[in-house]
């Protein structure tokens, strides 16, 4: 079982792909280079792969033993964020960044399978290796699954790593049930009629409506939500008005809903729909509403969890916690409807190395001393997993 913990020599490796990933960031679907890094380092270890969902790449590690199909995801692109970490390595590309780890993720992951490769005379069951374009929009695990990723060879179970700087380096966060909300879109329009800033009897105005809009929107979490329930309703943008004595006819909002309860999600869109109307009908003016669908929440699977949890303190070699979800969102939802799935945290907290900021910060650092943690976590789960040794319970197929 120590094979499971990277050497030295993985682990150096690990921090060369990384720095050179952080170099080149690239936004979703524009992963050419990176996806070309993936194949180059693929090759080099004899690893089966093709590529999927345009810029995504999927491999496969077949061990000689009998044993499950396991899932490995990692996610590759980077966000459109100008760079201020005051990293040696910091991107060489104006205005994009690696500001959410997904660097280290695809490294770690490459690591993983170096390590799994080497194992094969001993590996029970087959190593599914899924590198995931375009997490932070528009999304590519969809495209990935209608693409058959979890087909052939049928993955029974998979795992994702995310980098976490709430926890501390040398420390992995599994929680079973829903650790991600949904993140849906929410477009409001208030329609009123113009006018002349000192004749407001003969208008009807579109700002105060708006005004009210918004603070009834917030009863939707605050007062028809069970406090227990977790729900986000925030609006984001607000515009509307041509000068400072002419009435609006016409506000415009944006705003994102957050649940982790699908129930929860279902409600929000008709909620928000009546207390628009209702406001509208008090001010006198018209309301639409226009909701897109994003992300669903990610619900790891309280077996798989509970079972790797257990399998991980057992071992002993890193420090196993249980953090409270967010509402962030990820795209990996999609893999966790489709067969068993957990979202593992990987800690990378660490004051010394400035790896302390959140993601999506120009400032956010990654601790390196964190990866080898991050390779033993996805190799464990692929050990584990297939061999038998973490539970599984088989879902019926949807
Ligand atoms: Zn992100
Ligand atoms: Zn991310």
């Amino acid at each position: 079982m120590n094979a499971i913990v990277p050497s030295e020599e993985v682990a150096a490796r690990v921090v060369e792909l990384r720095r050179a990933i952080h170099r080149h960031p690239e936004l979703g679907l524009e992963e050419f280079e990176t996806q070309a890094l993936i194949e180059r380092e693929l090759d080099a270890l004899g690893i089966e792969h093709r590529r999927i969902a345009g810029t995504g790449v999927t491999g496969a590690i077949r061990g000689a033993k009998p044993g499950r199909v396991v899932g490995l995801r990692a996610d590759m692109d980077a966000l459109p964020i100008g760079e201020r970490s005051g990293e040696l390595f910091a991107s060489e590309v104006a205005g994009k960044m690696h500001a959410c780890g997904h660097d280290a993720h695809t490294a770690m992951l490459l690591g993983a399978a170096r390590v799994l490769q080497r194992m094969r005379a001993d590996l029970a069951g087959t190593v599914v290796l899924l590198f995931q374009p375009a997490e932070e929009g528009p999304g590519g695990a969809e495209r990935m699954i209608a693409e058959g990723a979890l087909d052939e060879p049928p993955v029974a179970a998979v795992a994702m790593l995310h980098v976490d700087p709430r926890l501390p380096t040398g420390s992995i966060g599994i929680t079973p049930g829903p650790v991600n909300a949904s993140a849906d879109e929410f477009a409001v329009e208030i329609e009123g009629r113009g006018g002349h800033g000192a004749y407001p009897h003969t208008a009807a105005d579109a700002i105060p409506a708006a005004a009210a809009a918004i603070l009834a929107l917030q009863n939707i979490a605050a007062r028809e939500t069970d406090p227990l329930a977790s729900v986000v309703v925030t609006v984001g943008t607000i515009a509307g008005g041509y000068r400072n004595n002419v009435i609006a006819d016409r506000v415009k909002m944006t705003g994102t809903f957050r649940a982790h309860d699908p129930e929860i999600r279902a409600a929000l869109e008709p909620r928000a729909r009546r207390i628009l109307d209702g406001v509208a009908a008090a001010y006198g003016v018209r309301a639409s509403l226009d909701v897109t669908y994003g992300y669903p929440p990610v619900v790891n699977d309280v077996t798989l969890a509970e079972s790797f949890a257990r399998y991980m303190k057992a071992r002993g070699t890193l420090h196993v916690e249980r953090p409270a979800p967010t509402m962030g969102a990820e795209d990996f939802a999609y893999f966790a409807q489709r067969v068993p799935g957990l979202h593992v945290r990987l800690g990378i907290r660490s004051e010394k190395v400035g790896s302390v900021h959140s993601g999506h910060s120009p400032l956010f650092r990654v601790d390196e001393e964190a990866l080898p943690a991050g390779v033993e976590t996805l190799v464990a789960f692929a050990v584990g997993v297939g061999s038998g040794q973490v539970e599984l319970v088989a879902r019926p197929s949807p």
